[in-house]
């Protein structure tokens, strides 16, 4: 099975059968690792294992804490503005899709909003650029996300602003390229894309925002003290966070975020490729220099296929193409452990589809 769907998403081969492995005796411990204690060194090994690597893969220093919460992103949308939107300030937002929206709207709860830019106008096909940010008289953050899993849209660069502190959903396109980490004052993201399994949402904070984070919240909505008890103020996810962590090193072992990059450009490549080339069957959403590596948006010329492309895509063990009804057609989510087989398999079926149904 090929699987393109959004998220959860395909996980390494290699990482599931060393789950498997382990699963019953971890480490010796006569206990599986689902069982064994949080407060246990076992575990602590594996929660400072995957700080360590995430920073590094990150290219951060000891100027970030790395936190394992719950609550999926989506808790994040309220958690920033709850912790970083203080009296006199205001919480700017760019605008390029449904979850850039959902995150604004949230922190509309907690303060004033801003809407520094936004990709709107055109069914969110374009990532504006950074000279067409308009921010507010006194921001507390620029809040940006980074790919628009819904659109297939991506920033090639980032929009930083002096002494703004940028903050980051990277849900769908985390580690998938080396950057400069330091740019960011806060990054998120929901595992289950490019980190692994659901359950686990890790956030990247620079330490001064510990500082200046509000202290009159509830407790479990406090990056300070989730920071000061590294993660284990309650009981984390466990098994989620160890597999995030065999995922980290999955990385390292293909030779990192360079190789990672390449494999996935590679990837996005034969498809958009295929979408080009098809005169006009295949349309591709995202205008072409901001097209996501990751989510491959594409409807077709006359959409009465559609339903036949899905139905026998799935034939052919191609799962998970449906795109999202906000753009139509298709999408393929072609995320870190997608492999080239996968790709290369879609694209035997959108040309043979086209063949026989011109
Ligand atoms: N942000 C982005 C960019 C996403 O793609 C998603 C989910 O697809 C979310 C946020 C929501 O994540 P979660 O389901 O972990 O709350």
């Amino acid at each position: 099975i090929f699987n393109f769907n959004p998220g959860p998403s395909t996980i390494p081969l290699s990482v599931l059968e060393q789950a498997q492995s382990e699963l019953l005796n971890y480490n010796n411990t006569g206990m599986s690792v689902i069982e064994i204690s949080h407060r246990s060194k076992d575990f602590e090994n594996i929660i400072f294992q995957a700080e360590t690597r995430l920073k590094n893969l990150l290219n951060l220093d000891d100027n970030y804490r790395v936190l394992f919460l719950q609550g999926g992103a989506s808790s994040q949308f309220s958690m920033i503005p709850q912790n970083l939107l203080t009296e006199g300030k205001q919480a700017n937002y760019a605008i390029t899709g449904s979850f850039a929206k959902k995150a604004c709207e949230e922190a509309n709860l907690f303060g004033t909003t801003h809407i520094a830019a936004s990709s709107k106008d055109q069914n969110h096909n374009y990532i504006p650029l950074k000279d067409k940010f308009s921010l507010s008289e006194n921001p507390a953050y620029l809040h940006i996300t980074t790919n628009n899993t819904i659109y297939g849209t991506q920033y090639k660069e980032y929009p930083s602003f002096d002494n703004i502190p940028l903050i980051a959903d990277m849900s769908s396109d985390i580690l998938c390229k080396p950057i400069d980490g330091k740019q960011f004052a806060l990054i998120y993201a929901g595992a289950q894309k490019n980190l692994g399994p659901s359950g686990v949402t890790i956030i990247v904070i620079r330490k001064d925002l510990l500082e200046i984070s509000n202290k009159t919240i509830p407790t479990m909505q406090r990056y300070d003290i989730m920071a000061d008890n590294n993660s284990l103020y309650n009981t984390p996810p466990t098994f989620s966070i160890y597999l995030l962590n065999l995922v980290l090193g999955w990385i390292e072992n293909q030779g990192g975020i360079t190789a990672i990059e390449d494999h996935n450009e590679s990837k996005a490549k034969i498809i958009y490729d295929a979408i080009d080339n098809s005169n006009g069957f295949y349309m591709g959403h995202a205008v072409p220099e901001f097209r996501s590596t990751m989510n491959v948006t594409f409807t077709l010329q006359n959409s009465d296929l559609d339903k036949q492309f899905i139905a026998e895509a799935s034939e052919k063990g191609i799962i998970g193409i449906k795109g999202h009804r906000s753009v139509g057609g298709m999408r393929a989510s072609i995320y870190n452990a997608m492999t080239q087989e996968g790709c290369q398999a879609l694209v035997d079926f959108m040309l043979s589809f086209q063949k026989n149904n011109k």
